[in-house]
């Protein structure tokens, strides 16, 4: 059970030293908001890698939610899945990427919108990414962003995004999007992408391919889709080190009218989520991850981000990741 938001005063943590192997104790909102100020006691070395250094040689695997790594499996168990899947995205994404990147996307980088660009750098930068994707931007009135290209790697980024977000705000969307990235996942998000937006062409590309296999088929890689998303908000949350920011995030993806966004209430946000959480705990989790295969954007689905995302920060791996790249 996570900690209420926001945190009691008192709430801490034991972080160890890496050079001395001491135990210090740690307000929680400090690591929270200064992680670069966590000393060890005894020898003064950093507990936790501080924003603005890089966490080099992250991998995906080290953050991935145990509902990814689960579903992923489930996904992986269907017969015929990895052929069907590759067919799908061979057939489809070349005319996809070149009907929609190329010809009304526009690329940042080279000149072109600059500081944008440099946004994305520090993103990639604080994940300790070397490599970087392309970069889109693309004209759409709904804040939105995603990652496609299996031999190309992209991330496009929806202008209304870039309109409404604050530049903190966009660092931490274009982080959960490097997360796919790194976490390699893109092959089977674009899949899950074009099952939404042309689920009767995915009939067609998979001629011959009975409704037994398709049927399931979809459903794992609507659940996996889902529970992708935990892991790129990890990642999202490795990237800005705070999170406060994170969820915020979250909460303006709810939410992001322009107009109302000086009444939004973190507080009252979290605790919406953490009851949806607790009714979750209460034994209608497998309901509710049914429920989630079939529905779109408008389920409650950030709230449950948020509070898995707050749980993880509190007592997950969160802390111990930042402290084993300090
Ligand atoms: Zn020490
Ligand atoms: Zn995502």
């Amino acid at each position: 059970m996570a900690p209420p938001y926001p945190l009691p005063r008192d709430e801490s943590r034991v972080l160890l030293c890496r050079r001395c192997q001491a135990r210090n104790r740690v307000p929680l909102e400090r690591a929270f908001g200064e992680p670069e100020r966590a000393r060890c006691g005894s020898c003064q070395a950093p507990l936790l890698c501080g924003r603005g250094a890089p966490l080099s040689g992250l991998t995906g695997a080290e953050y991935q939610h145990p509902l990814d790594r689960q579903s992923l499996q489930a996904l992986e168990s269907v017969p015929g899945v990895s052929t069907i899947l590759k067919k799908l995205v061979e057939v489809t994404l070349e005319r996809y990427d070149r009907l929609f990147n190329q010809s009304s996307f526009v690329r940042v980088g080279g000149g072109q919108l600059s500081s944008l660009e440099r946004l994305f750098e520090r993103a990639a930068y604080a994940l300790g990414l070397r490599e970087l994707p392309e970069l889109y931007v693309y004209h759409a009135p709904e804040i939105n962003a995603y990652t496609g290209g299996v031999e190309r790697p992209y991330v496009a980024v929806s202008s209304a995004l870039c309109d409404l977000f604050t530049e903190e705000e966009v660092v931490a969307v274009l982080s959960h999007e490097l997360s796919h990235w790194q976490s390699q996942h893109v092959l089977y998000k674009i899949a899950a992408r074009l099952l939404t937006y042309a689920a009767g062409e995915m009939a067609r590309y998979t001629l011959g391919v009975s409704n037994l296999v398709l049927v399931p088929l979809q459903l794992a890689l609507l659940k996996w889709d889902r529970c992708s998303e935990l892991t790129a908000d990890r990642g999202m949350l490795l990237a800005v080190r705070n999170p406060h920011v994170a969820l915020r995030v979250l909460l303006r993806l709810c939410c992001a009218s322009q107009r109302l966004q000086g009444e939004l209430s973190l507080e009252r946000f979290m605790q919406q989520a953490q009851q949806a959480r607790e009714a979750s705990e209460e034994g209608v989790l497998d309901r509710f991850y049914t429920l989630l295969q079939t529905v779109t954007r408008t389920h409650p689905f950030p709230l449950w981000r948020a509070a898995e995302l707050w749980s993880w920060a509190c007592d997950g791996e969160y802390l111990s990741l930042l402290g084993r790249y300090a």
